[in-house]
């Protein structure tokens, strides 16, 4: 896990520091992963949300795409309790963890390039201390494309799709689009379509 402070990606440095100052009372650090290591799933989202993540400190918290995620994770039994869109609200994970591919705030939602490629140690080692990993999903083609090299295959022979799905060593990847308002605003993703991929991951888990 990246320390508070971590100083890898300067642009995104910048922006944790200018908030630090505007909203001391926000979190504004790389947000860590949420759930058990010892989980068999593994959720990867793209980067923490100025006003989501980055405020609470808890992946997806916060802001819509948690509302989605974590309704549709619960009807699935990979959650309980209640969501509040705080990081102390006691929602817990089941046999699920969520993590994301750049750890910091990006401007506009967009990382760079080079800050997917600095944050990818922190997703390869979060990948390693799951042993028991067995589906991962991963939420929009940056999340696809970061997950298959941390994983050690060429993004080339795994291309993104919505309802993909794919091995990956031991490992099950299934994709989705990602559960924004954007998305679901423009009826990209709508909740019966990312409810069919969750209920797929459940399906896989429940026969192995
Ligand atoms: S995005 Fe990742 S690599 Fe870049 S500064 Fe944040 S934690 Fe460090």
């Amino acid at each position: 896990m990246p320390g508070r402070d971590c100083p890898r990606c300067p642009r995104l440095v910048a922006l944790r520091e200018s908030w630090r100052e505007r909203e001391p009372e926000w979190f504004n650090a790389p947000v860590d992963s949420f759930g058990p290591p010892d989980a068999r799933f593994l959720i990867v989202g793209l980067a923490p949300g100025l006003r989501g993540a980055n405020r609470t400190g808890r992946p997806f918290t916060g802001d819509y795409a948690g509302d989605l995620l974590y309704s549709t994770l619960k009807e699935f039994g990979f959650a309980r309790g209640r969501y509040q869109a705080s990081a102390d609200d006691g929602l817990e994970l089941i046999d699920c963890r969520i993590t994301n591919a750049v750890r910091c705030v990006p401007p506009e939602n967009k990382p760079l390039p080079r800050e997917i490629a600095s944050c990818r140690d922190f997703l390869a080692a979060t990948i390693k201390e799951m042993p028991r990993l067995i589906a991962a999903l991963a939420l929009g083609r940056i999340a696809h494309e970061t997950f298959v090299v941390a994983s050690g295959a060429r993004r080339s022979e795994y291309p993104f799709g919505h309802g993909n799905t794919r091995p990956l060593g031991a490992i099950k990847l299934f994709d989705s689009y990602h559960c924004s308002r954007y998305n679901t605003n423009t009826g990209v993703l709508t909740p019966q379509m990312f409810r069919e991929v969750i209920a797929q991951v459940r399906k896989q888990l429940d026969a192995a």
